[in-house]
């Protein structure tokens, strides 16, 4: 599944693992995170994350 990096602090999301602190599972892809959901590290909205480059390389 696509990871997504976050372009201010570069934490990504990886829809394997989920953000089990913000109460997403894993298996839930980016697209389908909450509109309210922020990164866990820096609160960066998901309009200031990026398309990881290593991406689709595990399953
Ligand atoms: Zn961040």
């Amino acid at each position: 599944m696509q990871k997504w990096r976050c372009s201010i602090c570069g934490y990504t999301y990886d829809p394997n693992k989920g953000d089990p602190e913000s109460g997403i599972n894993p298996g839930v892809s980016f697209e389908d995170l909450p509109d309210h959901w922020g990164c866990p590290d820096c609160g960066a909205s998901k309009e200031l994350f990026e398309r990881s480059s290593d991406d689709a390389v595990d399953d």
